[in-house]
């Protein structure tokens, strides 16, 4: 299943290369310092889906791309048997930089990154932001115990949200490949129905 393109307006070209070369020169928090590429996000410019994880890893930081790695691997994997290839959907981070040793960005680079996701978000304006893991779940709505929450959607200032697990669990728990996949899937629909103009009633709200 392709999905229809939107069309990128030459104002959301413009904003999205803005925003790629201030994360790109950005030395908000002390992460600038431990960097080897800040990692803006990139895929779809008019795509439906926006997938937001936590941070750059080893291989993003390496690369100056987001989700290139293993948990990258298993995300293209899960979006192909949904019927999507990478550039079909929009795919960034909380935090654009690598927190060293791969720890959890602190409140403080979250709060310092924020501005970004938000402008990508205006910029794109998907149909609903898929939030991949913990991290994310708690930066973006203030959510936590991810495990109890995958596969909910969630809305919050007019924007539909769907939560799930970050890839990388399912690297580490071979059990949760197919609750991943199911829910990549179930974001893939809904994106379509909302496509098609059905009002979807979120099971969270904020
Ligand atoms: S993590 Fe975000 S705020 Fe910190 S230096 Fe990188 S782009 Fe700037």
């Amino acid at each position: 299943m392709r999905r229809r393109r939107r069309g990128v307006d030459s104002v959301t070209a413009a904003r999205l290369d803005d925003i790629r070369a201030d994360v790109e020169s950005c030395r908000r928090c002390g992460l600038c310092a431990t960097r080897t590429n800040a990692v803006p996000g990139s895929g779809g410019r008019d795509a439906d889906i926006m997938l937001v994880g936590e941070a750059p890893g080893r291989s993003e930081d390496a690369r100056g791309e987001p989700f290139v790695g293993a948990a990258g691997t298993r995300l293209a994997g899960a979006l192909a048997r949904a019927g999507l290839a990478r550039g079909d959907v929009y795919i960034t981070n909380v935090v654009k930089c690598r927190p060293p040793d791969n720890r959890v960005p602190t409140a403080e680079e979250r709060q310092q990154c924020s501005e970004y996701l938000q402008a990508e978000i205006e910029a794109v304006n998907p149909r609903i932001i898929c939030i991949l893991g913990n991290t994310a779940f708690g930066s973006i709505l203030g959510g936590s115990e991810i495990t109890k929450n995958r596969g909910k959607t969630a809305s919050m200032n007019g924007r539909m949200y769907f939560v799930t697990i970050h890839p990388a669990a399912t690297i580490y728990n071979q059990e949760l490949r197919g609750t991943f996949d199911a829910d990549i899937q179930s974001v893939v629909r809904i994106a379509a129905e909302i496509r098609s103009g059905k009002v979807i009633t979120p099971d969270i709200s904020y």
